[in-house]
């Protein structure tokens, strides 16, 4: 191997180090290796001062090499290498012949590379103990793994850190053990624009979205992207449930104006999951799902956020626990219909039933379709559930055709998620129907507003495959929901059901009997078909009458009727 001494007259310094001009016999190609060598590589004497430096050397570092020569080792990168360094160096040296490893060098201009060392030492008989340098430029290198880095931790649509650096940050903030709160913000509707317009406007949302949230946060909170439309947010600092919340009614608020993309105006609403730390389970992992809690329930409950409460974890047990039930109710036949009826008061008979659905829990007792049936739309069950009060209602209604009373139409209540999930010429119910020797004119399908918002041009098409068949449509609760009149004019709807929070203030409120008013007024000019609900008292119905309602169901006819107890009622009032 050459020794630096071969080199001297390449480098030599001027008047400083006295060098060995031992170079008579260099080799030629030793020198055009000096002058074309890659690495960088610096040559010090004992005292670790600068003897030979190579043209790349001062490439990398910026200094001449007449600027280096003489002066010591650390003149040139002061500040990033310590004495300890040079000691620790000498040390391992003294054990083999090599050192290696990574440091940061400074050039001239101050900025600093990072560089791959590797020093040899030089200590033969008669010569002068002297060290080698070598200097490889990590700096490609260091790109690339910080390119890596980001391709690992950030997201590349929004530049937000992902749900791997989130996590990384979430420990390291629990580790400290300072108050903070743990936010979970989940986009509505993005699954709805991803498939009714180009995916690239879902993109242009999330990234505004991100922006709007950024734009209201502060220097230290961190906000994360952690799934396709969720994001996350840890701000440090949070001490109480006061001031988180605030914190949460501001970032709500970026979605109350609306969202300006290319091509046009959109709004846009999320839910919130809130959780705070310190916490009882003192872990991430837990703080996380408390918050995902959270996030559920306030989707579940359609309200803007909601922050974590034992009670809520407790509650959403309780929901576990009934959806097993439910599934064991059906084998079980703890479930089963009532009936209630629908009067024309014109004609003084009843003239339609609607079934409604009971169930006799063995330890509960009686659990309302208001707690179960959103249960069984969330676990899936309802389908099941549907397709069994189909069936049951169809095969009393052919009961009590068969007992005389021909005439009489069922309604039956039909879920958002369970309309949505039949066929478009909706095949299952009309072979039910008929399966059961009913006519579907014998049949009014009962649906709410929110069905008519959501997968418009399919559920349509599945109304008016029933219409068509024969059956009725219902738009149930009435004023409850979106009630927005243009939806109702476009859709093939027959019967449009008031619902009773329009009935139990009349006749003695007068703005109510206006409000009543208008809606009888607004159905009848659309042609369709008047139910009133929850008529309770003869004063009610004596309003309704002289506003020409006859179509009256309500306590104070009949409450709803197990099938044995219908019999005898409807018997008695033909
Ligand atoms: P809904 O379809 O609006 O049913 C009318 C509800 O009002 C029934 O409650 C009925 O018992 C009650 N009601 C009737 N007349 C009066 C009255 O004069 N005063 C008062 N205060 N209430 C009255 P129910 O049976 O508890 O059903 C509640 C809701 O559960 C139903 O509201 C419907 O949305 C849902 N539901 C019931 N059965 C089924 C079903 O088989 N399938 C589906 N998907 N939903 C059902
Ligand atoms: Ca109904
Ligand atoms: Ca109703």
């Amino acid at each position: 191997m050459a020794t630096a001494r071969d080199y001297s007259q390449l480098s030599e310094p001027k008047n400083k180090t006295p060098v060995h001009n031992e170079t008579k016999g260099l080799d030629a190609h030793l020198a055009s290796i000096w002058h074309h060598l890659h690495d960088a590589v610096l040559i010090c004497d004992a005292s670790l001062n600068v003897t030979h430096t190579n043209p790349a050397f001062e490439l990398l570092t910026g200094y001449t090499r007449e600027e280096l020569l003489g002066h010591r080792i650390d003149f040139w990168h002061k500040g990033l290498m310590n004495e300890r360094f040079y000691q620790d160096i000498s040390k391992a040296l003294s054990q083999g012949s090599q050192w290696q490893g990574e440091i940061w060098l400074r050039r001239k201009d101050r900025s600093p590379v990072p560089a791959l060392l590797t020093v040899c030492m030089e200590s033969r008989l008669k010569t002068p103990l002297t060290y080698v340098a070598i200097f490889k430029d990590l700096t490609l290198q260091k790109e690339a793994e910080m390119r890596l880095q980001d391709r690992i931790h950030y997201d590349s649509l929004t530049e937000l850190p992902n749900r791997i650096l989130f996590s990384q940050y979430l420990a390291r903030l629990c580790e400290c053990q300072s108050d903070f709160a743990l936010m979970v913000l989940d986009l509505r509707g993005m699954k709805a624009i991803n498939i009714n317009h180009h995916h690239d406007t879902g993109d242009e949302i999330i990234r505004v979205v991100s922006k709007r949230l950024r734009n209201r946060m502060g220097p230290d909170d961190l906000l994360a992207r952690i799934g396709g439309d969720e994001f996350a947010l840890l701000i440090p600092g949070m001490h109480n449930h006061w001031m988180a919340e605030q914190y949460a009614k501001n970032m709500m608020g970026c979605f109350e104006w609306p969202f300006q993309l290319s091509h046009q105006q959109m709004y846009m609403s999320a839910a919130m999951g809130v959780a705070m730390w310190p916490c009882n389970s003192n872990s991430p992992d837990v703080l996380f799902s408390d918050a995902e809690h959270a996030l559920f329930e306030a989707k579940r409950q359609h309200i803007p956020y909601l922050f974590f409460t034992k009670e809520l974890r407790e509650n959403q047990q309780n929901r576990n626990q009934l959806q097993q039930d439910l599934v064991t109710a059906l084998k079980e036949n703890q479930i089963s219909l009532v009936y209630q009826p629908i009067w024309n008061t014109a004609l003084q008979q009843v003239t339609k039933l609607e079934a409604l659905i009971r169930w006799q829990h063995p330890e509960k007792g009686n659990i309302s379709p208001l707690d179960f049936i959103p249960i069984a739309e969330e676990c899936g069950l309802i389908q099941l559930l549907g397709q069994w009060g189909l069936l049951q209602a169809c095969t009393d209604l052919n009961k009590l055709k068969k007992l005389g009373f021909d005439s009489l139409q069922m309604s039956v209540n039909r879920s958002t998620p369970e309309f949505q999930t039949i066929d478009l010429d909706a095949k299952e119910w009309l072979m039910t129907i008929q399966d059961m020797g009913l006519s579907p004119r014998d049949i009014v399908f009962e649906i709410t507003e929110s069905l008519l918002m959501a997968n418009q041009t399919e559920n349509r098409q599945r109304m008016q495959a029933l219409r068509d068949a024969g059956c009725q449509i219902a738009i149930d609760d009435f004023g409850t929901g979106y009630s927005s009149l243009s939806y109702l004019r476009t859709f093939p709807i027959d019967v449009v059901k008031i619902d009773k929070a329009f009935i139990c203030h009349i006749p003695d409120e007068t703005q109510e009997c206006l409000l009543l008013d208008g809606i009888i007024n607004m159905v009848r000019n659309l042609e369709m078909q008047l139910i009133i609900e929850g008529v309770e008292t003869s004063a009610q119905l004596d309003y309704l009458q002289s506003r020409g309602c006859h179509a009256i169901q309500g306590y104070l006819f009949s409450r709803p009727l197990s099938f044995d107890a219908l019999v005898p009622y409807l018997q008695k009032s033909q």
